[in-house]
């Protein structure tokens, strides 16, 4: 039998053979895209307190959407070591350029696939292989895991020793000062994880010159309020500084920034790729470049005075309905409760979740810096779905009393009726796929 033209793959059966590549999200996989539906609809309805959590901007998830996924390249832009990477350079380009003019830095990196692996190559980059001496802000009193905590790869045969708060919950510069003398660190690092005042990084620098410690400051939680001229930034005289892309910044998760002094800059990069990850991802570093535009606006220093007010409003609430603040009240989006000992951090999920409050169960230091149950929340998902100071006050006052009923308290059903209308009243805004 000769060859006939039936014999050659057509568009068409070439087409039915792999269809699954032009398959839309529902068709190739409709059991969990209605598990999707199904956390859309949970969010929707009710109260997303968490303090790192916003809503990505509908273009922004577009960007990361598009067939950027595929691409890798290789190297800095510039420099890459694959081809027909020009439209990605320009991309990367902007996205360092905006970067650096928006927070005054000398040497940006985009390439980091979260804050948290930012900072370890960070740490590799700037402390000694062996017998690295590290001073961090203490992780109960706010600071972060991945700031040389001994259950994390950034405290690994490294001396790490921490400072932590005074009585009242000011960062304790006394005692950072004291420490510093005494270890002599090669890195001083802080950073906001779950406190809710402006760390003074100034003060910091000078501890970290008197010791001859360099300063890496940590700025994931309040890099939206630094864009916004909320909260001082440390960017400009710290020698590295990291920040995730969502929390403030209201980016999509994953992806971050660091900002460096030029000296600095290729030991980061060599530090990012290769040695801890594999080529850049453009679609994600796409969306950084508009997010660096998008924070300029003045719709966005707008919405970060909202995201403060409200979070004052919400602990004022919670105040007057007689749960305590750590630190006493907030400089920024975040609250820290306490919520009393009668809770167990389970409880407080379950017992916060069954009203649709959603945040995080943690601790935080007591007078004396004993650990003390307490619970974060954040204004920055609720602020953009609309929420204006008298309704984050009046949730302040009914959280504060589903927190003192206690953990054996059954559901009061009017008050669920409640918060559960006030999510309705909120939408998200372009929350569908
Ligand atoms: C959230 C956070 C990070 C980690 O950010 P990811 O991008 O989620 O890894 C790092 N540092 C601090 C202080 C944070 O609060």
């Amino acid at each position: 039998m000769s060859l006939s033209a039936g014999s050659i793959p057509t568009h068409s059966t070439h087409h039915s053979r792999h269809n699954f590549f032009e398959a839309d999200s529902r068709q190739l996989g409709a059991d969990v895209v209605a598990l999707i539906d199904q956390d859309r609809k949970r969010e929707m309805q009710s109260l997303n307190m968490i303090a790192s959590a916003s809503y990505a901007p509908l273009g922004l998830r577009q960007i990361e959407g598009t067939h950027l996924v595929n691409r890798a390249p290789m190297g800095l832009p510039g420099r890459r070591s694959v081809a027909n990477s020009e439209e990605l350079d320009a991309i990367e380009n902007l996205a360092i350029d905006r970067a650096k003019a928006i927070f005054g830095a000398e040497y940006v990196n985009v390439q980091a696939l979260s804050s948290t692996i930012a900072n370890v190559a960070v740490l590799r980059a700037i402390l000694p292989p062996d017998g690295a001496r590290l001073l961090t802000f203490d992780e109960l009193a706010g600071g972060h895991v991945s700031h040389g905590a001994m259950r994390h790869i950034t405290g690994a045969n490294r001396e790490v020793v921490s400072f932590g708060v005074t009585s009242t919950g000011a960062v304790d510069l006394d005692q950072a000062r004291d420490l510093a003398r005494k270890m002599r660190p090669h890195v001083l690092l802080a950073g906001p994880s779950s406190y809710p005042r402006e760390i003074d990084f100034a003060g910091l620098k000078n501890i970290a010159d008197e010791v001859g410690a360099l300063l890496f400051t940590d700025i994931a939680h309040v890099a939206g309020l630094i864009a916004a001229g909320l909260h001082a930034n440390p960017v400009p005289f710290s020698d590295v500084s990291t920040t995730s892309t969502q929390k403030t910044l209201c980016g999509p998760r994953n992806g971050a920034f660091v900002f460096a002094k030029e000296r600095f800059g290729a030991a980061i990069d060599a530090a990012v790729y290769p040695g801890l990850q594999g080529p850049a991802a453009s679609n994600m570093i796409a969306a950084r470049a508009v997010q660096m535009e998008m924070i300029t606006r003045p719709a966005f220093a707008q919405l970060m005075r909202d995201v403060v007010a409200n979070a004052k409003a919400f602990g004022a609430g919670l105040e007057e309905g007689g749960i305590e603040l750590y630190t006493g009240g907030t400089d920024s989006h975040m609250i820290m409760a306490y919520t009393g000992e009668s809770w167990t951090q389970p409880e407080l999920v379950a017992g916060l979740g069954g009203y649709g409050v959603i945040g995080n169960a943690m601790r935080a230091p007591g007078q004396a810096g004993e650990p003390r149950t307490a619970f974060r929340f954040g204004s920055v998902a609720l602020t953009i779905r609309g929420f204006d100071i008298a309704e984050a006050r009046t949730l302040g006052r009914e959280v504060a009393e589903i927190l003192r009923a206690g953990p054996s308290a059954s559901v009061d059903r009017a008050r669920l009726r409640r918060l559960k209308d006030l999510a309705d009243a909120h939408p998200i805004p372009s929350f569908v796929d």
